[in-house]
C-alpha cells in the first residue's frame, strides 16, 4: 500500500465516491440511469488509474481480456430477454467470485513458487478468498443453470442432507486452518478450493428455481465480499471499497427480498421450498366454480369503469403485454378512467421486475404506486386488472395461518368493486397454492395469454 502514488489513492477515492452516489441514484427509476452512468465512471476511473500503476507487467494480455470480455458483455447485454435477467446476473456474480478466486491462487503460488513467507495477514486473506470465491463461482453456476433450465429446478434433496454440508463445511474449515498456520502447501491449496467449489454446488440445488432469485442476491453478496477480500489481498483500497459496497448492497437486497416474500433467510437457503408444496393448491381448485368472462365482458367492465387499478405480476413479464397494457391505459385515460398501476415488492421474478417492464412500455413513473401507497384505494375502485400475478394478490396471506404466503402483505385486489384476473388457468404460482381471489363473486377470470388477453380487449374497447 505505501507504494501506491498518491494520485492513484484520490481517483480510487473520486471513484468510490461515484459509486456510493450511483447506488443512491439507482434507487428511483427516475435518477436509475444517470446513477448507472455515475457508477460506469467510477468504474472507468479506477481501471485507468489501476492500468497506470507500474505494478502491471503485461499490457497485452490485459487488452486481449479487454476486447474478448468486452464484446461478449456487450453482445450478451444486447440480446438477452428482461426474463433471463436474473440469471445474466447470476453468472457474472459468479465471473467475479471466479475471478476472486485466481487472484487468490495466482498470489498463493507467486509466494510459493519464490519461496517468500507468507504473513499471517497474507494467508488469512488468501484462503477467505478462495473460500467466499469458490462458493460464489460454483454457486452462481448452478443458479444460473437452474434459471436457464439447464439444472432440474426442482430442490434436489437427499436423507442428511444439511448434516453432509456441515460435515464438509468442516472438513473445508480444517484446511483453511491448517493453511493459515502452516501457509504454502499447494496440495491442501489444491484441496480446499476442489471441496469449495463442491460445497458451492451442495449448498444451491436444494434451493428450487423459484427463489434462485434470492440466492443470486446473496451470492451478489458474496462476490463483492469474495472482491473485498482480494483487494486484502493485493492492498488494492478500491478493490476493498468496491467489494463491500457490493457485499452490503446485495445484502440490504437479500433481506428485503426475504422480508416482502415473509420468508426467513433460512427457509430459503435450507427449506427446499417448492418441494412439497408445489401440488398444495391444484386440487382444491377442481372442486369450486369460478366466473369466466368473454372479452365483450371484460370489454364492457372496463370501458364503463371510472377507476381501474392494474396488477402486473410473473405473466406480464412471460407474455410480455407490458406495451399493450400502457396501449389501453391510455385509451382508458383518454375516456377520462383514472388509471394507476400497483407494484408489489416481490410481484414477477427480481426486484424492480415490474417497474423495468412497465418502464419499457413508457409508463410514466406516478403512476406506479408501491403497495403501502396504493393499498387503500382498492375498496374506492371501480376495477382492479390482474395481469398475470397470483401470489401477490393471495388474501390467504392475511389469514390462514398454515398457508406459506401467510404474513406476505398482498395487494388489497379481493376489495376493489370488481375485478378480473387475467391468465391461462387455475394453475397455481410460485408458492404452489390456490387462490380463493379465482372463485370470488367479483372476480371474472379470463383465461388467455396475456398479450393475447389486451389483443382482444383492445379491440373490443376500440369498437365501442
Ligand atoms: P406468481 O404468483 O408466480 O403467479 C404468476 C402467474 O402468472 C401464474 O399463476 C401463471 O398462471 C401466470 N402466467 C404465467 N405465464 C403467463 C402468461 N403467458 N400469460 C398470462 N398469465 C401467465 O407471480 P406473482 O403474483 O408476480 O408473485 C411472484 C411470486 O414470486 C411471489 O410468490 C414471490 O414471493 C416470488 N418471488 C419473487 C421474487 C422477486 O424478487 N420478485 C423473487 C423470488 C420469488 P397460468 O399458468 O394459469 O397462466
Amino acid at each position: 500500500m505505501e507504494s501506491t502514488p498518491t494520485y492513484s489513492l484520490v481517483a480510487y477515492l473520486i471513484a468510490a465516491v461515484l459509486f456510493i452516489i450511483g447506488l443512491m441514484r439507482m434507487g428511483n427509476p427516475k435518477t436509475a440511469r444517470t446513477g448507472n452512468i455515475c457508477a460506469a465512471t467510477g468504474m472507468f476511473i479506477a481501471i485507468v488509474i489501476t492500468l497506470l500503476l507500474k505494478e502491471v507487467l503485461n499490457y497485452t494480455m490485459i487488452l486481449i481480456g479487454i476486447v474478448i470480455g468486452g464484446i461478449i458483455g456487450g453482445v450478451v447485454a444486447r440480446t438477452v430477454k428482461m426474463t433471463q435477467m436474473p440469471q445474466m446476473v447470476g453468472i457474472y456474480n459468479g465471473f467475479g467470485g471466479g475471478g476472486s478466486l485466481l487472484i487468490a491462487l495466482a498470489e498463493f503460488f507467486r509466494y510459493v513458487s519464490q519461496g517468500q513467507s507468507m504473513t499471517l495477514e497474507n494467508s488469512v486473506t488468501i484462503v477467505l478468498t478462495v473460500l467466499i470465491g469458490s462458493i460464489t463461482l460454483s454457486g452462481s453456476m448452478i443458479a444460473f443453470g437452474k434459471l436457464q433450465g439447464l439444472v432440474s429446478s426442482r430442490p434436489i434433496t437427499y436423507p442428511l442432507q444439511n448434516i453432509w454440508n456441515g460435515i464438509i463445511f468442516l472438513a473445508v474449515l480444517a484446511m483453511m486452518i491448517y493453511l493459515i498456520a502452516v501457509p504454502g502447501n499447494a496440495a491442501i491449496m489444491v484441496a480446499l478450493v476442489a471441496v469449495t467449489l463442491v460445497l458451492g454446488v451442495l449448498l444451491v440445488i436444494p434451493i428450487g428455481g423459484a427463489d434462485m432469485p434470492v440466492v443470486i442476491s446473496l451470492l451478489n453478496s458474496y462476490s463483492g465480499i469474495a472482491g473485498a477480500a482480494a483487494g486484502f489481498v493485493l492492498g488494492n483500497m478500491f478493490l476493498i471499497i468496491s467489494g463491500a459496497l457490493v457485499g452490503a448492497a446485495g445484502f440490504i437486497l437479500t433481506r428485503i427480498m426475504c422480508k416482502a416474500m415473509n420468508r426467513s433467510l433460512g427457509n430459503v437457503m435450507f427449506g427446499a421450498f417448492g418441494a412439497v408444496v408445489q401440488t398444495a393448491g391444484a386440487g382444491a381448485a377442481g372442486e369450486k366454480s369460478v366466473r369466466e368472462a368473454t372479452p365483450e365482458d371484460v370489454g364492457m367492465l372496463l370501458g364503463y369503469a371510472k377507476s381501474v387499478i392494474f396488477v402486473p405480476g410473473y405473466g406480464l413479464a412471460t407474455s410480455q403485454a407490458q406495451h399493450l397494457v400502457a396501449e389501453l391505459a391510455g385509451i382508458l385515460e383518454e375516456k377520462g378512467t383514472d388509471v394507476k398501476y400497483a407494484v408489489h415488492p416481490v410481484a414477477g421474478r427480481m426486484p424492480g421486475h415490474m417497474n423495468v417492464l412497465l418502464a419499457e412500455a413508457n409508463v410514466p413513473y406516478d403512476k406506479l404506486f408501491d403497495l403501502d401507497e396504493i393499498n387503500n384505494d382498492f375498496e374506492r375502485t371501480d376495477v382492479a386488472v390482474v395481469v398475470g400475478a397470483n401470489d401477490v394478490v393471495n388474501p390467504d396471506a392475511r389469514n390462514m395461518t398454515d398457508s406459506p404466503l401467510y404474513g406476505m402483505p398482498i395487494l388489497n385486489v379481493d376489495r376493489a368493486k370488481s375485478a378480473i384476473v387475467i391468465k391461462r388457468s387455475l394453475s397455481p404460482g410460485f408458492a404452489g397454492v390456490d387462490n380463493p381471489l379465482f372463485y370470488m363473486d367479483k372476480t371474472m377470470m379470463f383465461f388467455r395469454d396475456g398479450k393475447q388477453a389486451f389483443v382482444e380487449i383492445l379491440e373490443e374497447i376500440k369498437n365501442m
